[in-house]
């Protein structure tokens, strides 16, 4: 049976019941905090979209504000004593509002050309080639036509994304050899916007699984595994990319013992296939059987027992909790405990590291107003740590904290906690430790 609409309204009407109303969640949720209105918090936004179902109102735009104002970022399942799936009422009930013709039709095609566009490496080089050859007529920014059809208010528009760390656009190996005793054999998943922006990181990770003596296979089908579509309410594509990719990894599957991500929105949606396509006789099983498999880097480390490492980084570091680890996936120890592993490395902590930074996806987009000052309140936390490094396990929220950082003229570097273990782990004469550009001034 596929996930018909009539099953997909049951599954949401079933999960919003669960909400009790107890309002623990408000205090936990970034958007309350910043206006005060309880349309902007969880207990709000599952009351309107349960109204909307009950039919004491229409699906408006009330309601639709309501949703598209929501980050997305879970902190409310952290806070709720209910169990309430948070997450999955808003791809449910986000998924209602993109089906029918309550969003302004520029705005609809500007949403779905953006998805298209991010995940499509091909599209997306393409995009930033020329965006760069446009530079003195944007300044490095998204045209501002563009951002404003996409959020449909007027603020400053976005950066356009640069390739984290040195330019490395090399794709992955298919096969990467154990560098020490062989103990693993895992696949990666390479991504769609990680291969363009984050290669060096992708490489990064690759080099630390060998030197934790697992082998490294690199599917070559493997495309992009459809978060961005779920959590924008574009169901079926992500139906369909969720299945394309279980079927790119099906020749490897019962030959790994794992499959590792580095990047916390891809693996929180991974590790829900099984429950996403849980209607889906064909699919099912085979999706539960990949959802089972799915680690992320610091977490599968933590599990097979990180090797020896053994180069020194004398820095203060601070790190910043990506929402689809801490709250998607509950991983919050072990990138801390694999850092503090590091010779010489002093972490200390920074207020809120749990909150959202506002990019969310594409939220920093589609919410700027909002997300700027999420993304202020971060940089305002990242300064009182005084850290000289700040570290995060996922590109959405390096590539925003880094605009950040850059705009404010702080010389504090940004970069995935693979980048600092590679280092530790690499020979001396391999390179210098590099992460992302630092800024001259501060
Ligand atoms: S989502 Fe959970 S914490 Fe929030 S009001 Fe409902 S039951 Fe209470
Ligand atoms: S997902 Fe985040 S922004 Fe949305 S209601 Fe929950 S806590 Fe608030």
């Amino acid at each position: 049976m596929e996930n018909s609409a009539g099953t997909l309204l049951a599954e949401l009407d079933r999960k919003t019941d669960r909400c009790i109303r107890c309002g623990f969640c408000l205090d936990a949720c970034p958007t309350f905090r910043l206006t005060g209105q309880e349309t902007l918090s969880p207990r709000g936004r599952i009351y309107l979209v349960r109204s909307w179902r009950e039919g004491v109102i229409k699906l408006d735009n009330n309601v639709m504000h309501a949703l598209d104002t929501c980050l997305g970022c879970r902190a409310c399942e952290t806070a709720c004593p209910s169990g309430v799936e948070y997450g999955s009422i808003l791809e449910l009930a986000r998924a209602q509002v993109e089906a029918g013709n309550l969003r302004a039709p520029l705005q609809k095609l500007a949403r779905q050309q953006l998805l298209r566009v991010l995940t499509n490496p091909g599209a997306l080089s393409f995009t930033l080639t020329a965006g760069r050859y446009a530079k003195a007529f944007t300044n490095g920014r998204m045209p501002s036509i563009i951002a404003h059809a996409l959020s449909g208010v007027t603020a400053t528009p976005p950066m356009l994304p640069q390739a984290h760390g040195s330019a490395n656009d090399r794709p992955l190996p298919e096969r990467s050899p154990a560098l020490t005793a062989k103990r693993h054999t895992v696949a990666i998943l390479e991504g769609c916007v990680m291969r363009v922006l984050f290669a060096a990181t992708n490489h990064a990770t690759v080099r630390v699984l060998q030197a934790n003596g697992c082998e490294v296979i690199a599917p070559k089908s493997v495309q992009c595994c459809g978060a961005l579509h779920i959590h924008a309410g574009q169901h079926e594509e992500a139906l369909g990319k969720f299945k394309a990719l279980i079927d790119s990894f099906e020749p490897y599957i019962d030959g790994i013992d794992a499959i590792v991500i580095n990047s916390a929105g891809c693996g929180s949606t991974l590790r829900e296939y099984g429950a996403l396509l849980e209607h889906d006789d064909d699919y099912r099983d085979r999706a539960k059987k990949l959802s089972a498999k799915v680690r992320d880097i610091c977490e599968w480390l933590a599990e097979i027992g990180p090797a020896k490492m053994v180069n020194e980084i004398n820095e203060t570091i601070s790190y910043h909790d990506a929402c689809h680890l801490a709250h998607g996936q509950k991983i919050r120890e072990q990138p801390r405990l694999l850092l503090q592993q590091i010779p010489g490395i002093q972490l200390v902590e920074m207020q809120e590291a749990d909150t959202c930074c506002g990019s969310a996806g594409t939220y920093n987009i589609t919410q700027p107003i909002l997300a700027a000052q999420l993304l202020a309140r971060k940089i305002e936390h990242i300064q009182e740590t005084g850290a000289t490094t700040i570290v995060t396990g996922n590109p959405g929220c390096l590539a925003w904290i880094e605009q950040g950082l850059k705009e404010k003229g702080l010389r504090v570097r940004i970069c995935h906690p693979v980048e600092l273990l590679d280092y530790a782990y690499s020979h001396p004469s391999q390179g210098e430790l590099e992460g992302t550009e630092t800024n001259a001034v501060g």
